[in-house]
């Protein structure tokens, strides 16, 4: 479960709202009850139900069950996607260990708004169902343009690009990385080219067939998290 607080030997860490709800009437959880805790920082927790009200959980912290997890430095930086899609790519993205999500505008982009708080939620699920200690950050859309401004130039960018580049595979080196993977109608021409000349931006291919944008990103994700000598 995730918590705000501090987690640290000896502390208290009380429950409430939608968390409380969720652990006592949907895990139906009470006294005594063992209850996994992490907040993106101090690792994950086992604590124990000390005192369970209708509406707040007060829990005792046991001992660190996990010590804080190192995720590589991995940015997804990719154009905002329908309703239903974008869900399922933000969660998958958490699950493969991304870092950051950049939502990056771009003149195809069919979506330009992202409701952040329901995205934070999602990550924030998907870290809890997969064991993850960190939380993803994910960060305001911005413009191509803007994007290609204010990335740091040291940082490689991947750029999956349906018209072709070297194999994924062979393309990556160790983090830090930038994954960008263009909006349903792909990039434009001068995006392509824009983003080409960018220091250190490096096409790359997921193979011979044109992938819906969600499955690009988690296939240039995945295919980079696989990679285990760094
Ligand atoms: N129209 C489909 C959709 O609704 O999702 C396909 C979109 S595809 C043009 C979206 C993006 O996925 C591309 O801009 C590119 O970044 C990435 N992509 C798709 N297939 C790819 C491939 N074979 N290699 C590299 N990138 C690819």
């Amino acid at each position: 479960l995730f918590v705000e607080q501090d987690l640290a030997e000896g502390q208290g860490v009380m429950v409430e709202g939608n968390a409380a709800h969720y652990l006592g009437k949907v895990m139906r959880k009470g006294v005594g009850d063992p209850v996994l805790l992490f907040n993106g920082r101090d690792g994950e927790w086992l604590a124990t139900i000390a005192e369970a009200g209708k509406k707040r959980l007060a829990l005792a912290l046991d001992r660190q069950t996990k010590e804080q997890e190192m995720t590589p430095d991995v940015t997804l930086a990719f154009a905002p996607i329908k309703k239903g899609r974008i869900e399922f790519l933000v969660e998958k993205a958490v699950e493969l260990g991304a870092d950051r999500l950049q939502p990056v505008i771009m003149n195809r982009s069919v979506v330009d708004k992202i409701n952040l708080d329901k995205m934070r939620a999602y990550i924030v699920e998907a870290a809890e169902q997969c064991g993850r200690t960190s939380v993803a950050e994910i960060a305001e859309p911005m413009k191509l343009d803007a994007f290609l401004k204010v990335r740091e130039p040291s940082v490689p960018l991947y750029f999956c690009d349906e018209e072709g580049g070297t194999p994924a595979p062979e393309a990556y080196g160790p983090p830090p990385a930038t994954i960008l993977v263009g909006p349903e109608g792909g990039f434009t021409d001068e995006e392509r080219a824009a983003i080409r000349a960018a220091p250190g931006a490096t096409a790359i291919s997921l193979g011979p067939r044109i992938l819906r944008a969600e499955t690009a990103s988690l296939a240039a994700l995945a295919t980079y998290m696989a990679r285990t000598d760094w």
